[in-house]
């Protein structure tokens, strides 16, 4: 029997417009959605998390920008759930709830003066921008080291060996640009604890390193080995047997003139950051090796490199929202194919998509197979009268409680005006044309995207 369902989804980056979109496709029920987020602008990940210098990635916002164009899908950011707006006061609205909110903080590094090392998120949070992150940055230091091989830490330590002058043709703002302009980096080291083989990067962000003239990558062929299940791993993955093959090519340079050199480290347990007083003055590893059983184990060989700032790329997480199960060890809403499971099994009408369910691995596009199984397994409810009934039965009840609290939230509408100005805002740039210069401040995001105008 076809149902007009009203679904409220909680957070508004890639893995909540994706879920949106199914539900507002459905071809059985008529489904309306409101898409909750924090932030006073949507796109999540593709706003705050992208590099600036990742045009190509960054464009997917066109595709989700054409979901968010849907008469069934509503906008409401501003809002955060569960300080403003409860989840069991959203049950009174709506249907079912989806928990979208992503992953934006770092995991800790757990190691002694790990305390003093900049967790990459942070340093994302800066350069992309977001209001909730540091308007400055420290950069100071001539040499870095970047704990982590997947492209987070790629991302930052292309953006730490780039120069000021070649991200000005992006997105960033002038805040931004100021601080990079002084950046005074010369050499990063990322350090790999496992083998080539075992690195996360996908091969063509990897390539993309050694792109900028004033960068050269290089890697030291004593760090090119595999062992057997290594080899494995090439023969039946083409993306590490990709990555393989452009590590060897960077082994096999000798350094050029390039300002900026950005050496790969792999068997290099990075095992304390070594500080005198509040400076750091460098960071220890210790050598691994293949253990013959398919693992990897320490030798005892330790090294100090001289850097005078780390940064860990070692995984982000999720934190919990107020009123929804959270495992705080593994940093998921615990749930059984996308419905969250509580101390007494599924919680009523409430469902989860995105890294904060899977955990944050795997590339945008993915998100899109999760969204999948949580919108069918809540349209399976829905069909099986599962389903919570909302207490209020008008559309824009909602909205009249959003004004008694006197919150302001943002609209579509809002974003079109936002995003209209950042575009401006690159156009009238003194040295190039860029397509949009991002505005920072919260509450002028807000007076722009604001629900009374
Ligand atoms: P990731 O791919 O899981 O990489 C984390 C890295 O940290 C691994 O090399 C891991 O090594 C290492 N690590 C973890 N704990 C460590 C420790 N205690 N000491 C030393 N090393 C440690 O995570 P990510 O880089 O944050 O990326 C998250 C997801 O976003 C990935 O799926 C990524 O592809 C995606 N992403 C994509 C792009 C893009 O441009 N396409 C950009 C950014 C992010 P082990 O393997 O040894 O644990």
């Amino acid at each position: 029997m076809s149902m007009s369902l009203r679904v409220a989804v909680v957070g508004a980056g890639p893995a909540g417009i994706y879920a949106s979109d199914l539900l507002i496709r459905n071809q059985e029920h008529e489904i309306h959605v409101d898409l909750f987020e924090q932030m006073p602008a949507p796109f999540g990940l593709i706003r705050y998390g992208v590099a600036p210098d990742h045009p190509r990635i960054k464009g997917i916002v066109k595709s989700l920008h054409n979901v968010m164009d849907k008469p069934n899908l509503r906008f409401l950011g501003n809002i955060t759930v569960g300080r403003d707006i409860t989840i069991d006061e959203l049950r009174e609205y709506y249907d079912a709830i989806i928990i979208s909110a992503g992953a934006v903080r770092d995991r800790e590094f757990l190691v002694p003066g790990g305390d003093k090392s900049i967790g990459a998120g942070e340093f994302v949070g800066f350069y992309d921008g977001n209001p909730r992150f540091e308007r400055s940055w420290n950069l100071e230091a001539r040499e870095v080291a970047v704990v982590g091989v997947g492209n987070v830490a790629l991302d930052i330590s292309r953006i730490l060996a780039k120069t000021g002058d070649e991200l000005l043709v992006t997105e960033i703002p002038d805040n931004v640009y100021e601080s990079l302009k002084n950046n005074k980096a010369e050499v990063i080291h990322m350090f790999g604890r496992r083998g080539p083989a075992q690195a996360k990067f996908t091969p063509k962000e990897l390539r993309e390193l050694d792109e900028s003239d004033t960068i050269q990558v290089l890697v030291d062929p004593e760090d090119i080995d595999y062992d057997g299940p290594s080899e494995e791993l090439r023969r039946a993955d083409k993306s590490i047997d990709l990555n393989c093959q452009v590590l060897e090519q960077y082994a096999m340079r000798e350094p050029d003139d390039a300002p900026h050199k950005i050496h790969i480290h792999f068997f290099e347990s990075p095992v304390e950051v070594l500080t005198e007083g509040d400076d750091i003055v460098g960071i220890r590893t210790e050598r691994t090796e293949f253990d013959g059983e398919g693992g990897l184990r320490g030798t005892g060989k330790f090294t100090d490199w001289p850097v005078q700032q780390v940064y860990h790329a070692i995984g982000y997480r999720s934190e919990p929202v107020e009123g929804v199960p959270f495992d705080l060890e593994r940093h998921v809403i615990p749930n059984d194919g996308g419905h969250v499971l509580g101390e007494d099994g599924f919680e009523d009408s409430l469902y989860v998509t995105g890294w904060i369910k899977r955990g944050p691995v795997g590339l945008i596009g993915n998100t899109k197979s999760d969204a999948k199984e949580t919108t069918d397994m809540l349209i399976a409810d829905a069909d099986a009268g599962k389903l919570n009934t909302p207490t209020h039965e008008d559309p824009d009840a909602i909205l009249g409680l959003l004004d008694e609290r006197s919150i302001d939230y943002t609209t579509w509408d809002g974003w079109y005006r936002l995003d209209e100005a950042e575009r401006k805002l690159g156009e009238e740039c003194a040295t190039h044309s860029r397509e949009r210069k991002k505005i920072v401040e919260w509450d002028e995001m807000v007076s722009y995207a604001h629900h009374k105008q």
